[in-house]
């Protein structure tokens, strides 16, 4: 049987044709015979999942790991050893990934600055825990110098790039200078704490990144250029 308007070959018992919508009527057969529809009729409402119920049992799949993980550990030693990484990690994954799906906006302005604190309270407790004498003079000023770059960026891109979206070329432009001043930071940082000598390897990443920086702001700069550049490479 074929649609009479569009041609298209239709299974027995659809009631309108697929492509066009038109209503099928064959004189020989029945509208309400015995065929099966091809398909169920309603089929949106039952696929939907519920959010709430998803996110709760990947929760759960978390925090069963980490109760293992702990119990294990206090079996074998008697106090808590290794699971307290193992249980520091799956807390850095779930606040990163999970956490922000509980919400129905993602805003990431508000859930990387968590993400990031967690991590770094994580970072504490491995330095602490190992005896480590480098959070304070080191993963601390890294850490939280690469954290506000990047909350800074996620600001920027999202609160001036509405209407105008070249001004993220400034962003990115500036984000490579910093990393590139940042790799300074991590080498005299490094030397400070782990008394490595300054050996200026720091300067080949930040020219790299200062020369890529400033390329992107020239380009952001000059409107011509800008056009000329989207219509090379669509970019
Ligand atoms: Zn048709």
């Amino acid at each position: 049987m074929y649609c009479i308007k569009c041609g298209v070959e239709l299974q027995n018992g659809v009631e309108r044709c697929p492509l066009c919508g038109l209503r099928v009527y064959h004189p020989d057969l029945s509208q309400n015979g015995a065929d099966p529809k091809p398909y169920p009729r309603y089929t949106e409402g039952a696929e939907k999942v519920r959010r709430g119920g998803l996110l709760f049992v990947i929760t759960m799949l978390l925090i069963i790991p980490v109760l293992i993980c702990f119990l294990t550990d206090l079996k074998m030693n008697g106090k808590v050893t290794w699971s307290g990484f193992a249980a520091g990690g799956l807390l850095i994954c779930y606040v990163s990934i999970c956490l922000p799906l509980w919400f129905r906006k993602n805003r990431s302005v508000i859930f990387f600055p968590i993400a990031a604190a967690c991590a770094m309270a994580v970072t504490l407790y491995v330095c602490l825990k190992t005896d480590g004498h480098w959070f304070l003079s080191f993963a601390f000023p890294v850490g939280g110098a690469l954290i506000l770059l990047i909350e800074t960026v996620i600001v920027l891109l999202r609160y001036t790039t509405r209407d105008r979206p070249y001004r993220a070329l400034f962003i990115f432009g500036g984000l490579a200078i910093a990393i590139g001043g940042l790799c300074m930071l991590i080498e005299f940082l490094l030397h400070i704490t782990f008394s490595l000598p300054m050996q200026w390897w720091c300067l080949y990443p930040l020219s790299v990144l200062a020369v890529v920086g400033l390329t992107l702001i020239v380009i952001g700069l000059f409107p011509a250029l800008r056009e000329s550049l989207y219509r090379k490479f669509f970019i």
